[in-house]
């Protein structure tokens, strides 16, 4: 079957230019699979600098990778004719992080609805793209009455938030990439947009991609996770076994990092150095080993293989040598469908 998204071995390296000589390996030898069906959600979690963006940049054709390729329904961005571009603009929308950033605070909220009505000709007339806009608001559990007709500035951020969500949803996207779209939002609304994300997976077949660096949300929203450290895949699988009983050194280390609701357990965030410079240190050695508590002589040498430990799960860490070594591809392979 053919894939919906495809990234293969992704890499992007910024600088090593004229202007600038410093070269970064944002992301490094990604792959990942999206299937048609079933729908899927899968969150791709990581800290400020672990690649993410520039992961959703390159899925969205913003940016060209330095090696690898993205193909959409087996096509890569190179090959598409005009058409499918324009299908691949329809079928794959976004959410960003800022809801209002997407606003000109001078026109009311209806506009932002309008635009992809207008640009995606979804609707035969006016009064069709009206009730078009009034079900996708409903959709996200907003009331048109309430919402049509206003500013921006007279929105609540999570209201605002939604509404970039019902316009995600007007086309009838086949998958949605939401990068870090609750993290701008006050945790009391947060679970209301993550509970219409899920329900545009479940009642509308629409996959998503949950880019974040919150592993709570991510736990709570996905099937399948992607821990991203330095622009590589740390571990990845089935996100009940990543979160519940985390293979790799830096995902114990994030949920060690998650403060306990329970006031008799104390906090037990394990520390580690958190220099920005060594990841630009790692010269082909493992991404995490100036952070990593359990750091062996080899893993200076060369990054760690894919180790499956799971049916449904890979770790990138020597530790787990006696495991399976298996393939960059195998990634996705090991995802619960
Ligand atoms: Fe730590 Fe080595 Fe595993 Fe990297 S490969 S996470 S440095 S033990």
């Amino acid at each position: 079957m053919t894939a919906l998204l495809e990234a293969r071995q992704l890499t992007k390296v910024f600088g090593g230019g004229l202007l600038n000589r410093r070269r970064t390996q944002a992301l490094i030898d990604f792959s990942l699979r999206v299937d048609t069906d079933p729908p899927s959600i899968t969150a791709i979690v990581g800290e400020s600098g672990s690649g993410k963006t520039t992961l959703a940049r390159l899925l969205l054709g913003l940016i060209a990778p330095t090696r690898g390729e993205v193909a959409y329904l087996g096509k890569t961005f190179q090959s598409m004719s005009g058409e499918e571009r324009r299908a691949f603009g329809r079928d794959v929308q976004v959410i960003f992080q800022d809801p209002y950033d997407a606003y000109n605070p001078f026109y009311k909220v209806d506009h932002v609805l309008a635009k992809p009505i207008k640009n995606f000709r979804l609707a035969a007339s006016r009064r069709h793209g009206l009730q078009l806009i009034e079900e996708a608001l409903e959709a996200v559990g907003l009331r048109p009455e309430d919402t049509l007709g206003r500013y921006p500035h007279q929105l609540s951020g999570g209201q605002r938030q939604r509404i970039m969500v019902a316009r995600a949803l007007l086309p009838k996207p086949r998958l949605i990439i939401a990068d870090e779209p609750v993290s701008m939002v006050d945790a009391s609304l947060r679970a209301t947009i993550l509970g219409s994300l899920r329900k545009l997976n479940r009642e509308f077949g629409i996959s998503l991609l949950y880019i974040t660096h919150d592993l709570t949300t991510a736990y709570q929203i996905s099937q399948n996770i992607i821990v991203l450290y330095g622009g590589s895949v740390a571990e990845a699988g089935d996100v009940e076994l990543v979160v519940q009983q985390p293979n790799h050194p830096y995902t114990q280390l994030l949920i060690g990092s998650i403060p306990s609701p329970n006031p008799r357990h104390r906090w037990t965030a394990r520390r580690s150095p958190t220099d920005a410079g060594a990841l630009a240190a790692t010269n082909g050695s493992c991404r995490f080993v100036a952070r990593c508590p359990y750091a062996m002589p080899r893993c200076r040498e060369l990054h760690p293989p894919f180790f499956q430990t799971d049916e449904h799960r890979v770790v990138a860490c020597y530790l787990h040598e006696t495991a399976q070594s298996t393939s960059v591809g195998a990634m996705d392979e090991v995802f619960v469908r």
